[in-house]
C-alpha cells in the first residue's frame, strides 16, 4: 500500500495566522487532509491589510526578516517560492531621531552601520563591533534550542550543541538587563536607548528582560530586512494560495466553539454555528489562553497561562498624509527623552507623555499605496496591554502628545496633513485577532524563565493536541511563529 495512504490523516487546524498557514502547508505536503477553520474573513491573523480610502495598510507587522524561512515551505511542497512570492532586501534599515535634532540611520550593511553610528552618535567602532559579533555569537549559540526545538522533548537536550550552550551561559547574560548590558557597553546615552529598543521587538522590557535579549539585532543585522513586492499582507496571501494548491480547506468565518475530548485524546471541534467535525489532530493557532478558558474550558490551565507576564500592545494611528517627506524612509523611530519613564508608564498600565513612535510608510516602496505625494502612515506607539484600561480617551491624549512630537522634529505641522485616519487599540487587537489582552506577542520575556515558562507545542494533556503560533513556544513575531510550525511538523509523522 502506498506510504502516503497508509500515514495520511485528517488534521484540523483552528486559525490561520501566519503559523496556521505554515503549518497547514507543512503537514498538506506530508500528504495528510488538512482544513483550516478562521473566525475572520480571510487568512493570515494579524498579518492582514485593509484600505482606507486611497491609502493602503499593513494592519500588523511591518518588519520582515529571515525570508528564507517562507521561502523554505514552498521548496519543500516541490514549488519555486518566486512563482507565489517576490520581496527585496532593504539597504536602509531604519531611521532615528531625537528631540534634540540628532539623527542617525542603520544599513543592512554591518561595517556601513558601524562608521554611521559612530559618526552621528561618537560611539566607538570597536564597541559597536563586538556589540554586533556577540548578538551572533549568542544566536549561533543558543538560537538552535531555544528557537527552532521544542525545550519539552528530551531530545533537544541530549546534543553537543547544549553542552557547548553550557559553557556559553556567562556570556549569554542572563543575569543582567538588556539594558545593563547596553549600559555597560556604549557610552551614549542615544546608543544605548537604540539598542535597548531591540527589547520591543517581542513586547519585552529592556529594563527587566535579560541580556540574553541582545540576539535580537542578529535578525536584522544578520539576516537582513525586507519588503514584500505589495507589502508584509502579500507573506500571508502567498502561504494561503500554496496550501490551497496543496489541497488544504479553508472555512473563513467559522469560529470554532468546542474542541471536544475523551481521555487523553481530543476528537475534532465544533463550529460556533454546531457543526461538528471529526479529526485525527486538532492544531489550535489560535491564543493559547482562550483555546483553554473557551474551547477545552479548563481554567486551570487557562490559568496558568496568566502565572507569565502578557508582552506589551501597541497603539497604531494609521494616516493617508497629505505630503511627502523626504527624511523618512520604511522604519523611523522618534525617540523619547526619558526612556526608562516610558517603561515605567508600560509596567504600571498608562501611557507617557513623552512617548517613542515608529512610522512605518510602504508607499516608500510599493506602488500604489497612497496617491502621487501622498504617504501612508503606520504610526505606532508601545503600550500596556489592556487591563479594562478607557483606551478611547488614552488614544486622544496619545494622539496629541504624538503629533505635537513629530510635528516638532520634521518641522511641519503633521495634523494638518492627516487625510483619513483610523485608530487601533489593544482592545480592537483582542477583539479583531482574538488575543488576549491585545499583546502583540503572547507572553513577554522579562522573565529570563521566560523560554521555558511559555506554554509547549505537544498539549500536556491530549496526545493528538498541539499549540502553534505567537502565543506559545518560541513566542511571538513572524520567524518564531514559522519555527513553532516547524517544530509542530517535526511532531506529527
Ligand atoms: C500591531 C502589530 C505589530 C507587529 N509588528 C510585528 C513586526 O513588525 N514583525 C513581526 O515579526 N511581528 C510583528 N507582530 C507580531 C506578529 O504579528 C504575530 O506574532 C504573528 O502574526 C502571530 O501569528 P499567529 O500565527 O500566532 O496568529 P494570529 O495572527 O494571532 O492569528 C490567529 C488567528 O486565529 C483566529 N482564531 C482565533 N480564535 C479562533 C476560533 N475560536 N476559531 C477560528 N479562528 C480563530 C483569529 O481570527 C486569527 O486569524 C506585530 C503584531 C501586531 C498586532
Amino acid at each position: 500500500m502506498d506510504q502516503t495512504l497508509q500515514h495520511k490523516k485528517k488534521v484540523v487546524i483552528v486559525g490561520s495566522g501566519i503559523a496556521g498557514l505554515a503549518c497547514a502547508v507543512r503537514l498538506a505536503a506530508k500528504g495528510h487532509e488538512v482544513i483550516v477553520f478562521e473566525a475572520g474573513d480571510g487568512p493570515g491573523g494579524k498579518l492582514h491589510e485593509f484600505r482606507l480610502g486611497p491609502y493602503r495598510f499593513d494592519f500588523g507587522p511591518s518588519l520582515f526578516t529571515m525570508p528564507h524561512l517562507v521561502d523554505d515551505l514552498f521548496r519543500l511542497a516541490g514549488k519555486s517560492p518566486s512563482d507565489y512570492f517576490k520581496y527585496s532586501q532593504l539597504d536602509i534599515l531604519c531611521q532615528y531621531f531625537w528631540d534634540d535634532g540628532t539623527k542617525t540611520h542603520t544599513y543592512a550593511d554591518l561595517d556601513r552601520t558601524i562608521q554611521r553610528l559612530s559618526a552621528d552618535l561618537g560611539e566607538d567602532a570597536e564597541k559597536l563591533r563586538s556589540h554586533f559579533e556577540d548578538s551572533k555569537s549568542k544566536y549561533e549559540a543558543v538560537g538552535k534550542i531555544f528557537l527552532e526545538k521544542s525545550l519539552h522533548d528530551l531530545s533537544t537536550w541530549m546534543t553537543r550543541g547544549v553542552v557547548k550552550a553550557l559553557f556559553k551561559i556567562p556570556s549569554l547574560h542572563l543575569f543582567s538587563t538588556m539594558h545593563d548590558v547596553n549600559a555597560r557597553t556604549f557610552q551614549n546615552k542615544k546608543t544605548i536607548q537604540l539598542f535597548d529598543r531591540y527589547a520591543t521587538y517581542n513586547g519585552s522590557n529592556p529594563y527587566k528582560a535579560p541580556g540574553l535579549l541582545n540576539i535580537i539585532p542578529h535578525f536584522e543585522y544578520g539576516f537582513g530586512a525586507f519588503i514584500p513586492q505589495n507589502g508584509m499582507n502579500d507573506i500571508s496571501n502567498a502561504l494561503y494560495h500554496l496550501a490551497s494548491d496543496l489541497g488544504v480547506s479553508f472555512q473563513f468565518n467559522t469560529k470554532i466553539k468546542t474542541i471536544t475530548a475523551q481521555q487523553n485524546k481530543v476528537g475534532g471541534v465544533v463550529t460556533e454555528r454546531g457543526e461538528k467535525i471529526e479529526a485525527d489532530i486538532v492544531v489550535s493557532n489560535m491564543d493559547a489562553y482562550y483555546t483553554y478558558k473557551h474551547l477545552l474550558t479548563n481554567e486551570n490551565r487557562a490559568q496558568n497561562i496568566l502565572k507569565q507576564e502578557r508582552s506589551s500592545s501597541a497603539m497604531i494611528f494609521y494616516w493617508g498624509i497629505a505630503d511627502t517627506f523626504k527624511e523618512l524612509d520604511l522604519h523611523n523611530i522618534f525617540f523619547s527623552a526619558d526612556y526608562q519613564k516610558e517603561y515605567q508608564h508600560i509596567s504600571e498600565g498608562t501611557i507617557s507623555d513623552d512617548p517613542t513612535v515608529y512610522i512605518n510608510i510602504t508607499s516608500k516602496y510599493v506602488e500604489g499605496d497612497a496617491p502621487e505625494d501622498h504617504e501612508n502612515w503606520f504610526t505606532m506607539i508601545n503600550v500596556p496591554y489592556d487591563r479594562g484600561q478607557d483606551w478611547q480617551m488614552m488614544a486622544q491624549i496619545a494622539r496629541t502628545h504624538v503629533l505635537r512630537k513629530l510635528s516638532f522634529i520634521l518641522k511641519r505641522d503633521i495634523a494638518t496633513l492627516i487625510h483619513q485616519e483610523r485608530i487601533v487599540t489593544p482592545d480592537i487587537i483582542d477583539k479583531k485577532t482574538l488575543s488576549y489582552t491585545g499583546s502583540l506577542y503572547g507572553t513577554s520575556s522579562n522573565d529570563r524563565m521566560a523560554a521555558f515558562a511559555r506554554h509547549p507545542n505537544k498539549s500536556p494533556d491530549f496526545d493528538n493536541l498541539f499549540f502553534l503560533g505567537g502565543s506559545v513556544h518560541p513566542g511571538g513575531g513572524i520567524p518564531l511563529c514559522l519555527f513553532s510550525a516547524s517544530i509542530v511538523d517535526d511532531m506529527i509523522p
